[in-house]
């Protein structure tokens, strides 16, 4: 009868809404548990930044990893947003800035100055804690406050405005460099960015995968440089997958690149290795 046609209907899609119900339950328990008990769960994936005017790396973005015995390995697009929802994404960039400071040490002590960029969420860039937290922790270990920088993405940002640009504003005013992450996938307007403290724009990758093969994607990209440079920003590039995406880049006065094509995001140790090995390579022939 019609009731079991749509009974029929209804329970495949409800069994998918249970199941992703569940994972996300057990994604919240599992990360506040990895979080208390640091049991090597998390790690910090650390992706170069090439300097197209100096034509060297000089930084690196600190990029989240999560590998859990009962969920195999989760991907940050799935757990930063469950941590952002269940209210405890301060929790995981405490663990994050920690762990960055820390591999910093671990960078100098093998000669090599680097400044690492921390993904923050708009909940961070809110937390009145972050900052002081922030200082004294590179204060007690010794580090330079140039060994650090914050990323933000856009579409977190523009949620509210005016309460983020406070703290944007404080975060720049104790000397760190900020970027809007992901730039062009959320809505900025000209007199937003006029006013907003940040001194670099991160276009998306979604413009630079396919660079050298999409008219539509260099427009849109050579546009992105322009206005950074009109606001006096620069500008990083991520998502580069060839030389010739790199070239184009570089031809158009962008300041910095990222992406599989330089290096994929690794773990401490092995971007030590890897920074020795790449330190002469000339990436722009
Ligand atoms: P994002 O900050 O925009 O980072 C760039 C993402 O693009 C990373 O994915 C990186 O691995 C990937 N990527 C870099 N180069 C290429 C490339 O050439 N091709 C392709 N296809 N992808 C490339 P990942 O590591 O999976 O991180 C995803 C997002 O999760 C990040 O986007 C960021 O928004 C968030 N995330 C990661 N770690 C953290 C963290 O510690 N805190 C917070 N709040 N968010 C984080
Ligand atoms: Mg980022
Ligand atoms: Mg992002
Ligand atoms: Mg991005």
């Amino acid at each position: 009868d019609e009731a079991q046609i749509t009974r029929q209907l209804i329970l495949p899609y409800d069994t998918m809404l249970e199941q992703r119900y569940l994972r996300r339950l057990s994604i919240i328990s599992e990360l506040k548990r990895a979080l208390v008990e640091d049991d090597d769960q998390l790690s910090v994936a650390y992706q170069p930044k090439l300097n197209l005017k100096q034509g060297r790396i000089t930084g690196v973005e600190a990029l989240l990893r999560w590998n859990n015995p009962a969920l195999g390995f989760v991907s940050p697009d799935d757990f930063i947003s469950v941590a952002e929802q269940a209210g405890f994404i301060g929790q995981v960039t405490d663990w994050v800035i920690n762990r960055v400071v820390k591999d910093i040490q671990g960078f100098t002590a093998a000669g090599i100055s680097l400044n690492v960029a921390i993904n923050l969420s708009a909940q961070d860039v809110l937390n009145q804690q972050l900052l002081p937290g922030v200082l004294s922790l590179l204060d007690r270990h010794g580090v330079s406050k140039d060994a650090l920088s914050f990323e933000i993405t856009e579409s977190d940002l523009v949620k509210d405005p005016k309460a983020a640009i406070v703290h944007l504003q404080a975060i720049r005013d104790a000397g760190f460099s900020l970027a809007i992450d992901d730039f062009g996938t959320g809505y900025s307007s000209m007199a937003y960015l006029k006013n907003l403290p940040v001194n670099t724009l991160k276009v998306d990758k979604s413009f630079v995968l396919n660079l050298d093969s999409e008219p539509g994607d260099q427009n849109i990209v050579q546009t992105v440089i322009e206005l950074a440079h009109t606001f006096d920003m620069s500008v990083v590039a991520e998502g580069i997958e060839n030389q010739p995406s790199l070239q184009l880049l570089a031809d158009w006065g962008c300041e910095w690149a990222q992406g599989y094509f330089i290096c994929k995001p690794i773990p401490a140790q092995q971007l030590i290795d890897w920074y020795a090995q790449h330190q002469h390579t000339d990436w722009l022939s």
